[in-house]
């Protein structure tokens, strides 16, 4: 996920825990690298997986993994269930287990496709995001159960 300056300047201020900030580059064959006023948000929290009460989230190509490939047919609403063990020990931002979209790669990157984990945050991100007017994300609430 990238975000501007300076919302990554407030985020790195608000004392949240498991988020680090990398650099962002274009890069061009002849001209070399060029950083862009951009950040890219890491998280260093993976949750275990979902729960299988999670609805609306199939294996589609899983690789030999089991991890990357998943896809979320729109026919099924989309439900993100976790036990209540499972966030014992999350942080401010998380990814998921489970990688997600569709993998492209014949050994160039420029239109190559890598699957990506979504990002779990607590509800100070979420406030954080609403605060600086950032609208282009769906956020969905998480569902927790006692087993
Ligand atoms: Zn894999």
């Amino acid at each position: 996920m990238l975000v501007d300056e300076k919302l990554a300047g407030t985020l790195a201020e608000s004392g949240l825990t498991g988020i680090s900030f990398r650099g962002v580059f274009a890069a061009f064959e002849k001209r070399g690298h060029i950083q862009l006023p951009w950040r890219q948000i890491c998280a260093a929290h993976t949750m275990p997986p979902l729960s299988p009460r999670s609805t609306g989230i199939e294996p589609s190509e899983l690789c030999a993994c089991g991890r990357s490939g998943f896809d979320t047919p729109s026919e099924v609403p989309l439900r993100l269930v976790y036990r209540a063990s499972d966030l014992a020990d999350i942080r401010d931002v998380n990814v998921t287990w489970e990688w997600f979209g569709d993998a492209r790669f014949d050994g160039d990157v420029s239109d190559a496709l890598f699957p990506y984990p979504w990002f779990l945050v607590t509800p100070k991100v979420w406030r954080i995001f609403h605060d600086a007017g950032v609208t282009g994300f769906d956020w969905m609430p998480i569902r927790v159960v006692d087993e």
